[in-house]
């Protein structure tokens, strides 16, 4: 690895959307547990998810999550089989019949944002109320008042625009539509407050493990209205009553989301790991806004801190600029395949060093463009 090195073992800085890099110390627990869990001389992947041990691990990263994000305790905390794309279809199926006239409304800031409309309209009348397409998805648009008339079942937003690089900062309050969320590349990264949700949906591949299950919190109260032909694995009433065993989950992701809290514990808090990741985002859009060279896509007010976008001002070098920083260590920078660019992914498992070190790259490269 080169000077700016994250460490000779494990290679580079990865800037992936996802799966993305965890921290390297989740990383080395899990390795050096990895064949022996806590001593019990089988590896965790190896016990029944009936098991005292997996009941415990499960247990474990219910509580870490609620102390970690001080979940109030009218919500439950799920894992739910799919990742992020199946609850597009389950959000509608649990809660589409609490409109009698099968109403939902979404706000259309992006590329996920889109396909959860589409999914959701499968089941019923899916709103657009407010929409940033004819921006380019570079900024979260206005809610219109009224926007979500009160006989919608709910009002869907992703809070993080994976894709376009732009968040919201603060959430629509929406009357008694309760509003669920897609957190996918967003959640743990910074406080929010909970009770201002009716459901928070989360992928694990970003910010909590591995890829394969989601992170489902939702709202006691909007539990029981699923759909009669609602599939029983989609139905969140099936997953509270079962404690998300009713079938087995992939365990290693929830065993793995338990480090992910614990880590966050170590670092002071989901506080103390906002205010990095900030300092993190401030970093790069600092180097962005001081630079002709690069061109930050994201309208400035509503910039994401997971995901910085940017274009470079002489396109025709974006492959070069992919490929060289690459070539040292600072991998996955290219931006999603629909738009181009350049993507700098940085949940929390990426490093102030990581950033520094792309920061660096990133003067160097224009150096030698002139
Ligand atoms: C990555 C991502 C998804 C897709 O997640 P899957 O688990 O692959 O379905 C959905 N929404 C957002 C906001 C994302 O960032």
């Amino acid at each position: 690895m080169h000077e700016c090195g994250n460490d000779a073992a494990t290679g580079g800085y990865n800037f992936s959307a996802g799966p993305a890099m965890l921290p390297r110390t989740v990383m080395r627990r899990i390795r050096d547990e990895f064949l022996d869990y806590h001593g019990i001389g089988t590896s965790i992947i190896e016990v029944s998810h009936k098991s005292a041990v997996f009941r415990d691990v499960l247990a474990t990263a219910v509580g870490l999550f609620r102390d970690v994000t001080g979940l109030p305790d009218n919500y439950q905390v799920l894992f739910v089989h799919g990742g992020a794309r199946m609850q597009c279809s389950a959000v509608p199926l649990n809660l589409i019949a609490r409109s009698a006239t099968r109403k939902s409304g979404y706000v259309e800031t992006g590329f996920f944002a889109r396909q959860a409309q589409q999914e959701g309209a499968r089941y019923g009348t899916a709103t657009v109320v407010a929409s940033s397409a004819d921006t380019g998805f570079d900024r979260i648009p206005v809610l219109p008042a009224g926007s979500c008339t009160p006989d919608a079942a709910y009002l869907h937003l992703t809070s993080n625009n994976t894709v376009y690089g732009t968040r919201w900062h603060t959430f629509p309050a929406n009357g008694t539509v309760p509003v669920v969320v897609d957190a996918t590349s967003d959640i743990l990264s910074r406080r929010w407050d909970y009770s201002q949700f009716g459901i928070v949906y989360a992928g694990f591949q970003k910010n909590l493990g591995p890829a394969s299950l989601a992170l489902v919190v939702i709202r006691d109260d909007l539990l029981g209205h699923a759909l009669p032909e609602t599939p029983l694995l989609l139905n969140y009433e099936v997953y509270t009553k079962s404690q998300s065993l009713h079938n087995t989950p992939n365990t290693f992701a929830i065993y793995v989301m338990t480090l992910m809290l614990t880590w966050i514990q170590e670092q002071g808090g989901l506080d103390a790991v906002e205010a990095v990741n900030n300092a993190k985002a401030q970093l790069l859009y600092r180097e962005l806004d001081c630079s002709d060279f690069y061109l930050p896509t994201a309208h400035r007010d509503h910039r994401s801190i997971t995901n910085i976008t940017f274009r470079l001002r002489d396109e025709s070098r974006t492959a070069e600029f992919v490929e060289r920083s690459a070539a040292q260590g600072l991998l996955a920078l290219g931006g999603h395949h629909t738009v181009g660019g350049i993507r700098a992914s940085i949940y929390n498992g990426m490093p102030l060093a990581g950033v520094q070190s792309l920061v660096r790259f990133m003067r160097e490269f224009e150096c030698d463009s002139v």
